[in-house]
């Protein structure tokens, strides 16, 4: 009883913890809530550790939990959330090297807290399985594009359509975020949050879904998402540029040029604060830079392009089919996971094939009940790696059993020096596990 009374009064000032370090962040001086917003998540992200945790990782993750199985109304206790966290936690220690493990207690605790505030606020003690999905596929690492995807798949139809009242529902989730984090009179939920997406009601297929979230603007209601992961990515870029205001030699993260003051430059840390020096204004337009080039570099870079050797713009994000994404209902694949490899021991699916470093390849153990179990599926190869997992699809004449298409994808593979943690039993973790499933 005294324990629990302990534990409780240590759960609270844990509760606080989190909204109290990022209050010390200050982040509350930046003028643009975007900005604010983007960088209160970031924050509550890699406090929690969960930059570290793939999107694939955390689809695994729901499902070792059983959480495809259920409706995504479907309420759970946070003592059943708690598992899930720890689960997590867990898995992300053993692919971490022994140099970075985390206080899993500690980010456990945290996390917990963090959703149960931002999800249980009026203290039920129960959450539902789609607010658990959405907050940590929002939440995780992992690139915006997969995430997305991920997403879709939990809110269309098999006809591969957007289900509107799903997007609607699923908008009240993520945006209990930004409320968390006290953005919500920026970025809260409303009754007009759909239709500010996508203002007519029509058929909305995948590719149309990526291109509005993913488009330049994004929706005003998710603006903070995709800034979240472009924060993410340009937080170890180093300019060589002396903040106009500041002073500062040098600037991390984004830098920001002024459009009408020459050579005016500012660090974002001074742009977001609305900071301004001399004739310049924080009325004036500024361009955004994620990265710096050498003016040498610029030069020839200019050049190139004038020769029409380098693309003026990035590729586009690929062309996804308009038919069902079968590959990324990841429910049909996970629960065939478990049929045709009953008798795997690994705690997170499926075994399959491991090749050292030499290039030596050995079957595991449960590699020949795929090829006995296939009957005419769409097949996909699982490459699970230490931070992450890739789908790959394999021609549907393909027979698992024979591995035909894997010897290239596998000798694609051996670039990477990234290494799983190893189940080959070897110790050395020299090798990659590769796991199959098939989709009806
Ligand atoms: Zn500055
Ligand atoms: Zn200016």
């Amino acid at each position: 009883m005294i324990e629990e009374s302990g534990k409780r009064r240590r759960t609270m000032a844990e509760k606080r913890q989190l909204f109290m370090e990022m209050r010390a962040q200050n982040f509350d001086v930046i003028r643009l809530s975007t900005y604010r917003t983007a960088c209160k998540l970031r924050f509550v992200q890699k406090r929690c550790n969960l930059h570290l945790v793939d999107i694939w990782n955390m689809i695994e993750a729901f499902r070792d939990n059983g959480l495809n199985t259920l409706d995504h109304n479907t309420e759970i206790n946070v003592s059943r959330l708690e598992t899930i966290i720890s689960s997590i936690y867990y898995q992300l220690n053993k692919r971490l090297p022994s140099t970075h493990q985390i206080s899993v207690e500690q980010s456990i605790s945290l996390l917990l807290n963090f959703m149960v505030a931002a999800y249980d606020s009026e203290g039920h003690g129960k959450l539902t399985v789609f607010s658990v999905k959405a907050m940590l596929a929002t939440m995780c690492g992992g690139k915006i594009l997969d995430k997305l995807r991920y997403i879709f798949s939990q809110i269309s139809d098999s006809n591969g359509l957007m289900i509107f009242t799903k997007f609607d529902q699923f908008l009240r989730e993520v945006l209990k975020l930004p409320t968390a984090v006290f953005e919500g009179p920026s970025f809260g939920y409303t009754e007009h949050s759909v239709r500010t997406c996508f203002p007519q009601q029509k058929k909305i297929t995948l590719n149309m879904f990526l291109d509005t979230l993913m488009a330049d603007p994004p929706p005003q209601c998710l603006v903070w998402l995709p800034l979240m992961h472009r924060l993410a990515h340009v937080e170890n870029v180093f300019h060589p540029v002396e903040c106009s205001y500041c002073h500062c030699e040098s600037m991390m993260g984004f830098r920001y040029r002024c459009q009408q003051c020459h050579n005016y430059q500012l660090c974002q840390s001074c742009f977001w604060r609305g900071h301004a020096s001399g004739p310049h204004s924080n009325q004036h337009q500024m361009k955004e830079h994620s990265s710096w080039k050498s003016p040498a570099k610029k030069l020839s870079h200019a050049i190139s392009r004038s020769l029409g050797c380098v693309p003026s713009r990035e590729p586009p994000r690929p062309l996804f089919p308009e038919q069902p994404e079968k590959p990324l209902d990841l429910a049909h694949i996970v629960f065939l996971f478990s049929v045709l490899l009953p008798c795997c021991a690994s705690p997170t699916g499926g075994r399959g094939w491991h090749r050292d470093a030499s290039g030596k390849q050995t079957p595991c153990a449960g590699t020949a009940a795929l090829g006995e179990a296939r009957s005419g599926g769409v097949g996909w190869a699982w490459l699970r790696e230490g931070s992450g997992a890739k789908v790959f699809p394999l021609p549907q004449t393909s027979k698992l059993g024979e591995f035909s298409p894997l010897p290239g994808l596998l000798n694609s593979l051996t670039d990477q020096t990234h290494v799983s943690p190893s189940r080959a039993g070897k110790g050395k973790g020299q090798s990659r596990c590769l796991t199959l499933g098939v989709v009806l």
